[in-house]
């Protein structure tokens, strides 16, 4: 595998990779890599002939100083994992080879940013764009891989590839969970013995929601679902939505033609966790 730490050296290798006729898939990560991230990998290798994966804290993104500190960073064993995996590429950049050369520009997505995570982490998706934006703009990518556990994310960077014009496929992957059910997530890592404990409880009480859902009505679901928690000392439930799973527009009824999604985001102790369910 190589790694490389500058932009300009890692674009000529590209574009020789690109002159030879090989296909170029990407997956940007933040690192504290787990087998959810290497599913991305494996997914590139199985469709591109080249796989770079980036590994990039990305600080726009974090509304939250204090979560930008304690976010895991262990890039030696990332870069085994990788090096195991057979990635090809690994990009390392530092916040000043990827923010030095031009002023951030500010994106908008009309509603798209401003409601489920956009509401509550204000300035996330701008900052989730930003990068997504530079790294297309090195990498040049035929596909790029993104995780269906950030669904709204998904269609940012869909929406965002639409106002750069770019040709770069966006393919989602389904998310990997834990035995228990939990989405695997580079900040369990954080939560204590007994908070991942308390966080498996979240995926089971997502099910039994769904049930109700589909089966009473989407209130009595919601209802459901606040009192569960409510009940679980150390989770404090940030959003529960049932949305249409096409635009994310909440919806007030189950319709049998309609494709739907739960998602949810919530705090355990003082890691906040998403997760999200197709519902129909
Ligand atoms: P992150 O490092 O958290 O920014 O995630 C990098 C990529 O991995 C994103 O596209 C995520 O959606 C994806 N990802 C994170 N967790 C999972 C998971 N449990 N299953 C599949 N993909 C995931």
């Amino acid at each position: 595998m190589l790694i490389f730490t500058k932009k300009d050296e890692l674009r000529a290798h590209l574009t020789e990779q690109k002159r030879r006729g090989k296909t170029l898939g990407f997956v940007p990560t933040m690192g504290a890599l787990h087998a959810g991230h290497i599913s991305l990998i494996s997914a590139s290798k199985n469709e591109c002939n080249t796989t770079i994966c980036s590994i990039f804290v990305n600080p726009t993104q974090f509304n939250d100083k204090a979560d930008l500190e304690k976010y895991p960073r262990m890039p030696e064993k990332d870069t085994e994992m990788l090096k195991n995996a057979h990635c090809d590429v690994l990009f390392l950049p530092t916040v000043e080879e990827m923010y030095n050369d031009e002023k951030a520009p500010v994106f908008t997505f009309g509603y798209l940013d401003k409601i489920l995570e956009g509401e509550h982490r204000p300035g996330h998706f701008n900052g989730v764009a930003q990068v997504v934006k530079r790294f297309f703009e090195i990498i040049e990518p035929h596909k790029a891989y993104f995780g269906s556990k950030d669904y709204q994310q998904v269609m940012i960077v869909k929406a965002l590839v639409k106002q750069m014009n770019s040709t770069v496929q966006i393919v989602p992957c389904p998310i990997l969970r834990e035995p228990d059910g939990l989405a695997m997530s580079s900040r369990n890592a954080l939560l204590n013995a007994e908070e991942r404990m308390v966080a498996g409880y979240l995926p089971e009480i997502m099910s039994a929601t769904k049930k109700l859902a589909l089966s009473s009505s989407i209130t009595a679901a919601k209802m459901f679902l606040a009192a569960e928690l409510q009940k679980m000392p150390g989770i404090r439930l940030e959003y529960y939505e049932i949305c249409d799973a096409d635009t994310l527009l909440p919806i007030a009824s189950i319709s049998p033609d309609k494709s739907c999604i739960s998602l949810i985001a919530a705090f355990v102790g003082k890691i906040r966790l998403i997760d999200n369910l197709i519902l129909n």
